[in-house]
Order: structure tokens, then sequence, then C-alpha cells
């Protein structure tokens, strides 16, 4: 963070990366299920925060995109090329490279599909950028000797020995992990900054043939917008929750412990506001269900009748029923 405010073009950054994920938002759907989202969030490509949740939420929605699909036609494999000075050249390189392999016939005849990820790492010993790329691809089987001779070719012989794996649960993670290892840039603003500037506005992570379908677009910031059980978008803004109040679970989603008083409160404070109790989440993609008209009309004819036997009651001297929310 303090490498990050000295960096020449990027400090502003600093501000709102020291203001990520202070605050949470508790929310809660229509079937009560509960989880929280933070209010902000900076988007800076080596923010710590931002970098654990896009890389949860993205590895958990390739773990889905892959159920079902037969285990032995996917493979895992790393492709880097030579260490370079300019990282933004050196991307570039890799990228075209990329470009090369997925054009030529051999690769074609034998891959179906793959996702493909950009990760950087930087030695601060001789000040030299090493991207790779790694891929996770479905097709034929594919000989190790083969791939590495396709890719040197592809590489203009920049390229290095690759290493076929089987894929196992943690693929995913190894897959989608950071950006760059954060570590290695403390204390190197220089470097940071050189970093920050070549990865602007870039996309990370691509998706070719038969993984199209899978969603990697909101990897820059991605945010729900609707339940993460049962993908309503009917939702209850509840409270403010702090940092110490929110855990996240092994599907990436942020679950919220607070105590079942506050909770309530809050409940009924975000049900006095008129006129919906569910909103549209301010991200959701779709509308929420049309309500049953008949059904809101009889609770709202119901409520109304609680209140007007209150007031009535409340004409006749006696306390008010505290349990009432029109109360
Ligand atoms: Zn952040
Ligand atoms: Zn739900």
């Amino acid at each position: 963070m303090e490498t990050l405010a000295q960096t020449k073009h990027h400090r502003r950054k600093a501000a709102a990366c020291q203001d990520c994920h202070r605050v949470f938002r508790h929310w809660r759907c229509r079937n009560n299920h509960d989880w929280a989202e933070a209010e902000n969030s900076c988007s800076v490509r080596v923010c710590p925060h931002c970098c654990c949740r896009r890389s949860r939420v993205l590895a958990a929605r390739i773990d889905k995109f892959l159920v079902g699909r037969e285990q032995t036609a996917l493979r895992y494999v790393v492709l880097s090329e030579r260490s370079q000075v300019n990282i933004a050249k050196g991307m570039q390189l890799l990228w075209e490279s990329w470009s090369r392999l997925r054009r030529s016939v051999r690769w074609k005849r034998k891959v179906k599909g793959c996702i493909v990820a950009l990760e950087v790492t930087f030695n601060a010993h001789d000040y030299t950028w090493h991207p790779h790329l790694n891929v996770l691809f479905e097709g034929e089987y594919f000989p190790q000797e083969e791939l590495t001779q396709l890719w040197i070719e592809a590489t203009q012989h920049r390229g290095e020995i690759v290493w076929i794996s089987a894929v196992n649960p943690g693929t995913t993670r190894e897959l989608i992990k950071y950006v760059t290892k954060i570590s290695d840039l403390i204390g190197n603003a220089d470097a940071l900054d050189r970093l920050l500037t070549a990865v602007h506005k870039k996309r990370f992570v691509r998706t070719y043939g038969s993984f199209y379908g899978l969603s990697v677009a909101d990897e820059e910031n991605p945010v729900q917008g609707h339940c993460p059980d049962c993908e309503s978008t009917e939702l209850i803004a509840l409270g403010r929750v702090k940092p110490q109040q929110v855990a996240i679970d092994f599907n990436g989603v942020l679950r919220v412990e607070r105590p079942p008083g506050d909770i309530r409160k809050d409940f009924l404070e975000s049900e006095s506001f008129r006129p919906g109790l569910f909103l549209r989440h301010k991200y959701a993609h779709r509308e929420p269900p049309q309500r049953d008209r008949v059904q809101l009309r009889r609770e709202y004819d119901a409520r109304r009748e609680r209140a007007d036997k209150q007031a009535l009651w409340a004409s006749w001297g006696a306390a008010p029923d505290s349990s009432s929310e029109w109360a």
C-alpha cells in the first residue's frame, strides 16, 4: 500500500485501495439466504482484497462450468517465454505467440476449447518480468514433446518447455491466481508503476471454443446482483457490517456473522421504507419476477386492517401493541 502511494502515475489509487473492503452490506434474498458484499471495492489490479475476490469468484464459476465434462479430456499447461525488461512488450509478444499457437493446424485438430489466464512474475534481482499463460484446455491427448515443439515455433524460439498435467480440484485456483505476486513488488514503486500501466484496461482471462459460454467479462470486479444461493434478484438491503463480521466461504461467497437482534433491527428498518421491501439489486441483470398482484393486495389489506385496529385501540387509550410493525 505504501509502495502504491509512492508510484508516479498511480499514487491517487492508494486512497481508494486503502478504503477497499472496509465496509460491507448485508444482503438477504426473498428465500432468506444471507450474504455480504463490499460497499466499496477499488478494482486496483494489485489490491489483495479485489484480487482474492476476483480469483475466488472466477474459480467457482469455472468449477461450475466444468461439472459434467469428461475429466480425462481436460489438461492444464503453462506456456512461457524468456523474461523481458519491458513488461508491456513481454505481454504483447506472449499474446501474439499465443494467437499463432491457437491458429496452428495441430492445435486446432486436438483442442476443442480452452480458458487462458495471464500471469506475470517480477524478478527484482535482475529487474525482469516473466509473463506466462496458464491454460486449461479440453481435447485429445497432446504429447508433451509435440506441444513444446509447437510452442517454440509459435514464440519464434523465445518459448520455454511446457509441462502438461492432469486437471484436479485445485487446478482452477492455480489457473486464476493473482495477476502478479504482490509480495515481489513491495518497496519497488517504479516496478509497480510499470506493471499498473501495462495492465491498465487489459483482459487477463480469455475463453475459446467449447469454453466460450463461460463468463469472464466482469473479471475486473465481479459483482453478483443476485442471491448466490438461489439466484433470486429480490433482495433486502440490511445494514452495513464491519470486516470482522464477514467471512468468506468455500465458494467465495462472503457470509455474515451477526447477533440476530441486530439483523432483526435492520430488517424492521428496511421494511419501514416504502414502497417495497424487496429491492432490485443495483447490479442485477434480470428483472425480478412479477409478484402475484392478488397476493400483494391481500397482504396490504391485512396490514391495513391491523393498523386500523391499532388506531382504534389507541383512541381508547390502550397501549399500542409493540409487536406491530405499524406501531
Ligand atoms: Zn480493492
Ligand atoms: Zn437466495
